[in-house]
């Protein structure tokens, strides 16, 4: 069976009564396109676990704070369909912004799902004010529009994978968020769709992103467990053209955020090239 591309939230929602009426389960992939292997490997995921694997493209402006590259963000949907296709991707739901957001003039109008403010106040929460408000307001509408039995995300969104468990808890959705791996390029660096912004030359100075968390690790395996001696190990690795957003440890379990290292700890990092804005992630274990 070939991928169908659905574009109307209520033809997809007839289509989701057929399947729940054959006693079918969904498994939910939302992405904003541009699809790569770290996305294919989510949407494999969700085939294992359910019958039929739905997955959303669509680039959420309500997430882009002003400034940021909503407008140029890429967008691919022919080639899309090649990558959903060959993981056994049934339906792509490739809304309009207007089919999303009917006559929305400004965000304010928009009833919006709002994360914590202490879980927002650090690491892409803090520097994107407001994206994790967009992120969670539209995966809450993709919930409700689809009904899946699960949702795939990435660990390449920390952040995003935590507050979505977080909001899946404190308001009863009924779906089971799996938590995906982090999927790299043979050199280290995390697979992105920004990644397609970057020249040979800048990929080559952000191959130095992962370098720098894998010394973190390295570091931290060797006994560092002093949060600013692991920055400096971070920062003598990072290219010299690299523009550092944040390097932080956080508790794998709340987010907060961590000094002497003692518990299972994430080290996220975001961090620009030519304005080009990457992030990453690894994982400390005690
Ligand atoms: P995006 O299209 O960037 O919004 O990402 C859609 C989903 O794919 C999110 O759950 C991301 O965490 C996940 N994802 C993106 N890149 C990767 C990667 N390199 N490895 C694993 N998951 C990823």
């Amino acid at each position: 069976m070939s991928v169908q591309v659905v574009n109307k939230i209520n033809d997809l929602i007839n289509k989701i009564k057929d399947i729940k009426a054959e006693g079918k389960t969904i498994a939910l992939v939302p992405t904003m396109g541009c699809l790569h292997d770290g996305h294919k490997s989510l949407m494999l995921k969700a085939k294992s676990l359910a019958d039929i694997v739905i997955i959303s493209v669509f680039v959420n402006p309500i997430q882009f704070c002003p400034g940021e590259d909503y407008d140029k963000y890429p967008r691919t949907l022919d080639n899309d369909m090649l990558v959903a296709q060959s993981a056994g991707v049934s339906i792509i739901f490739a809304p309009s912004v207007n089919e999303m957001y009917p006559g929305l003039q400004k965000f304010s109008d928009l009833t919006m799902v709002v994360p914590p403010y202490e879980l927002t106040d650090i690491m892409c929460g803090k520097s994107r004010i407001g994206h994790f408000d967009g992120v969670e307001t539209v995966v809450s509408k993709l919930f409700n529009i689809v009904q899946p039995d699960y949702a795939c995300f990435g660990m390449k969104d920390i952040q995003q994978l935590f507050l979505i468990k977080k909001m899946v808890k404190d308001l009863n959705f009924p779906v089971e968020i799996i938590s995906c791996p982090l999927i790299r390029e043979e050199s280290g660096l995390a697979l992105s769709s920004r990644n397609k912004y970057l020249s040979a030359e800048a990929k080559i100075k952000a191959i130095t992103i992962s370098q720098a968390l894998f010394a973190v690790r390295d570091s931290f395996n060797a006994g560092i467990k002093d949060a600013k001696k692991l920055l400096d190990t971070a920062l003598a690795v990072l290219d010299k053209d690299i523009e550092l957003e944040y390097l932080e440890f956080v508790d794998k379990e709340t987010f907060k955020t961590i000094e002497n290292i003692e518990s299972n700890t994430i080290c996220a990092i975001a961090a620009r090239i030519n304005n080009v804005r990457l992030i990453d992630n690894v994982l400390l274990e005690v």
